[in-house]
């Protein structure tokens, strides 16, 4: 086996989701060297997002306790038997990794693996079914490996995963230069969204949310319009992108496009979410397109990595916070908790 020049150890420090809202930092054996078709990468950035706060509370049904939580993530690669994956390659992290033979994975949507949380099948969903980078080293299936581009950083590089998830919901709402789109939800993925809205040509963004986080975020949207105040801009979006994860937010974002319009909702993905109180003539007599966008398929995570490249997003804006590893407790506070306006919280392991 190849191995970084420094000696890897037989344990590390990583957080622990011990059973239902209960974690620790603990020293846990680092895993086993990898074998054929996977590496172990050393982590060096590594970010929270809302659903390791779903995995905790015990709401994703496919997690099992003790579980290594963290899916937005970079590193170097610290021990490799494939030659094309060297020791020391910088590297991000796309989560979905398919079977690759089912139907789904043929057609490149592999995010809709039909093996889903089968491990022998060879899927795995980094940070969910398999541990994750809330760890100083984590075993990586070589197909969810992305090469940092010369000049992308590692905090910038765990961004990976979220800027694909915000191109894939573009792509579904086939966006066209020139076009009006507003966002719902001034979350990390909904200004990932505003950003790479406005490097594809769109002539005007208008950003929808709690007014409290606008002031962080002020010149990445061409406009900001607190939630309550939303009857203002029907009609007003050739498209509308929701990530804002709630039915109130669903049903905006279909209440305000034109009339033939897109709506993608990209939030809500908890089970059990439901959508009452909608007018269905609101879709069909608008002739409405209402899609449902789930990740980053087909390998739009390298796309979004050169667009990252060329500077067509700053996420380094979007990290209110940093902490090292051994106080993920604070930067856990300070995420759900949303303290000082918090977007997204990096721990360097
Ligand atoms: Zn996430
Ligand atoms: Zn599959």
């Amino acid at each position: 086996m190849k191995s970084a020049s420094s000696v890897i150890p037989t344990t590390m420090r990583a957080v622990v989701f011990r059973g239902p809202n209960d974690f620790v930092v603990d020293h846990i054996p680092t895993p086993a060297e990898p074998r054929r078709g996977t590496v172990l990468v050393r982590v060096r950035a590594s970010m929270i997002c809302a659903s390791d706060q779903k995995i905790l509370a015990g709401k994703f049904p496919a997690t099992r306790f003790p579980h290594v939580p963290g899916h937005e993530f970079s590193g170097e690669i610290a021990a490799s038997v494939d030659g094309s994956w060297p020791v020391g390659t910088r590297v991000g992290v796309e989560v979905h990794v398919g079977c690759g033979v089912c139907d789904r994975c043929r057609e490149g949507m592999y995010t809709l693996c039909l093996n889903y949380g089968k491990p022998d099948s060879g899927h795995a969903h980094i940070g969910f079914t398999i541990p994750g980078g809330l760890a100083e080293y984590v075993s990586v299936p070589i197909p969810a490996l992305h090469v940092l581009p010369e000049g992308v950083s590692f905090l910038e590089g765990a961004w990976t995963d979220n800027l694909g998830v915000a191109l894939w919901a573009l792509e579904r709402g086939r966006l066209v230069a020139g076009e009006r789109v507003v966002v719902i939800g001034p979350g990390a993925i909904g200004l990932c969204v505003v950003q790479l809205a406005r490097a594809l040509g769109a002539a005007r963004v208008t950003l929808v949310g709690r007014g409290e986080r606008f002031d962080r975020v002020r010149g990445l949207a061409d406009g900001f319009v607190d939630a309550r105040d939303i009857a203002g801009l029907a009609g007003s979006a050739d498209l509308v992108v929701e990530f804002a994860g709630t039915p109130d937010a669903a049903r905006d974002a279909i209440g305000l496009v034109r009339r033939g319009g897109r709506v993608v909702l990209g939030g809500a993905t908890g089970l059990g979410t439901t959508l009452d109180g909608l007018d269905l003539s609101a879709i069909v007599r608008g002739n409405l397109d209402v899609l449902g966008s789930l990740a980053n398929p087909k390998g739009v995570s390298a796309r979004a990595l050169t667009m990252l490249a060329h500077g067509k997003v700053d996420v380094q804006r979007l990290v209110t916070h940093k902490f090292p590893l051994m106080v993920f407790d604070e930067a856990w506070r300070t995420f759900s908790e949303r303290r000082e306006g918090a977007i997204r919280v990096m721990l360097e392991p």
